[in-house]
């Protein structure tokens, strides 16, 4: 290919000045006050524009559900934590769930 104009360094960097990929925009959500992405919903209490989108609770305690069910399959042992949570009282879904 025959060369059409003069191209140096600093134009190929003037021009890559504009490359670099931008951060994420956090703002803060109006039920926990925890940052979240923009346009998407709380990964904390699961709330997006003030409407409970998801059940944190039901989610976080099905996961668990899900690795425990998969550790005894495995046979491996139990979790430190679950067999605290064990020896401790229940969870309580309705009243950890803040959902109105
Ligand atoms: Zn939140």
């Amino acid at each position: 290919m025959t060369v059409r104009m003069r191209h140096t360094k600093s134009h190929t960097a003037n021009r890559r000045s504009h490359h670099a990929i931008a951060g994420v925009r956090l703002s803060a959500c109006n039920h926990c006050g925890k940052p979240h992405i923009s346009h998407a919903m709380c990964e904390r209490c699961g709330t997006y524009r003030g409407r409970q989108i998801v059940d944190i609770m039901k989610k976080r305690m099905r996961t668990e559900e899900r690795a425990k069910r998969k550790r005894k399959e495995l046979g491996m042992e139990p979790n430190k934590r679950e067999e605290k949570d064990a020896e401790t009282k229940p969870l309580d879904p309705v009243a950890l769930s803040r959902k109105k």
